[in-house]
């Protein structure tokens, strides 16, 4: 584990009852109490079961959702920690609130080796707050909590929150075996990464995600551009989108993309056919899907995946590859209709002959929905949001702390 032997000297040579506070990111989608896809879990589980290995009372500190800052049992942990329980193959303690009296008690009842989870991070105002007074009085109280800190949240380091910042400013700390590898990962992705080096991007977070085109313009040799991204593109070179996914102000930035690719040789490869419908997929009409060419998109359907022909042409491109880097799925993969596109790129990374990168929660989800398996990937990302700021080549806070 990355500075975990600093870690372990701060705290006097042995992590042996000492209490550690490990950040992870446990945000699995759920269907009430059900867990739809236990990956972020499973991920999660090495890092906490290593340092349980090594003596240590583990408390694990999560979110889930976006509860406002209360307490919301829609998004209690506890389907969660009896998961992480059967994961581990040992008991996970739970304690009901994350700070305060049922915090303190969980963790004082945990014996050398024991694990606790400590109920969702933001039923507490001060997790998320903009006011670094607020967020550091909650610090202070998950501080209190234990001995030493080790972030293994990956999907969250990108935010500056209590417990992923400023809980790291005031314990001995190291990073995760997560946290550790994902960062090796997007290190080979940047730093002279195998050619050609293709990125795959889609998705619903249109502005969110246009910001790493800039810099991925810089690095990538093929940009593949699908999900709903992709008609902000069509529009920006004046085609009709009928009900499409469209960022109206975002349509100068990407034919400013389209015309620095073509200076820099970059390529940008956007669909030729598109798969609409008349309306989005609802449980209340069965799916009526048509293919399309992309400048022949109906005024009053929607594109909701890629169409066959851009399906092929892109597994093809990724075909040449040596380094794939996807986010976002290619369409509205949820509903078989429009899985397509979304299935042949999965295939498609599948078969890279090099190094192979999923990032993004959906994305994930996405994979295993179709029935792939995770080691027929390179690696699996854990975190869409915090992989993209580093490949935006911005400063992610959480891992910052962790190296002053
Ligand atoms: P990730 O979590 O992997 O970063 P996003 O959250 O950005 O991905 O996007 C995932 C969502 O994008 C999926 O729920 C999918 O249904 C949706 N999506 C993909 N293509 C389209 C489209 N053409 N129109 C609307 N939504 C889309
Ligand atoms: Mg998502």
């Amino acid at each position: 584990m990355p500075g975990i032997d600093s870690l372990t000297a701060a705290l006097g040579g042995s992590l042996s009852g000492k209490r550690i506070l490990v950040r992870s990111d446990l945000n699995v989608p759920l269907d009430g109490t059900t867990i739809t896809d236990d990956g972020r879990i499973r991920a999660s589980a090495p890092t906490i079961a290593a340092l349980a290995d090594a003596g240590a009372r583990v408390v694990v500190v999560a979110h889930l959702g976006r509860p406002k800052g209360a307490p919301d049992a829609a998004y209690s942990l506890a389907p969660v920690a009896e998961r992480l329980g059967e994961v581990l193959g040992r008991p996970v303690a739970f304690a009901t609130d994350t700070v305060g009296d049922a915090a303190s008690e969980t963790v004082s009842g945990l014996a050398d080796g024991d694990i606790a989870l400590l109920e969702n991070v933001r039923f507490n105002a001060g997790e998320t707050s903009k006011d670094d007074a607020e967020r550091g009085a909650f610090a202070d109280q998950l501080a209190a909590l234990a001995d030493g800190f080790v972030s293994d949240g990956f999907g969250v380091v990108h935010r500056k929150q209590a417990s992923v910042y400023d809980v790291a400013a005031r314990l001995p700390h190291a990073m995760g075996n997560l946290v550790g590898t994902e960062i090796d990962v997007l290190r080979r992705l940047t730093d002279s990464p195998e050619r050609p080096y293709a990125v795959v991007l889609g998705g619903s977070k249109v502005s969110d995600k246009l910001g790493v085109i800039d810099n991925l313009l810089g690095k990538a040799d093929h940009l593949l551009i699908g999900g709903g991204m992709v008609f902000t593109f069509l529009a920006a070179q004046g085609l009709e989108v009928g009900k499409s996914l469209l960022e109206a102000d975002q349509l100068d930035t990407c034919r400013d993309y389209l015309a620095r690719a073509e200076k820099l040789g970059v390529t940008i490869m956007l669909p030729t056919d598109i798969v609409v419908d008349s309306a989005f997929p609802s449980g209340d009409r069965a799916p009526e899907p048509s293919v399309v060419a992309a400048d022949a998109i109906p005024a009053d359907s929607l594109g909701l995946d890629i169409g066959p022909d851009s399906a092929a042409a892109f597994a093809a491109a990724l075909g040449k590859a040596r380094t794939v880097f996807w986010n976002g799925p290619m369409g509205v993969f949820e509903v078989d209709a429009f899985a397509g596109g979304t299935r042949a790129v999965a295939q498609a990374l599948t078969e890279v002959d090099g190094l192979s990168v999923v990032g993004g929660g959906d994305s994930a989800a996405a994979v295993r929905r179709l029935g792939f398996t995770d080691d027929a990937f390179g690696h699996i990302s854990t975190g869409g949001g915090a992989s993209l700021e580093y490949l935006e080549g911005k400063e992610l806070p959480g891992i910052s702390i962790l190296e002053d």
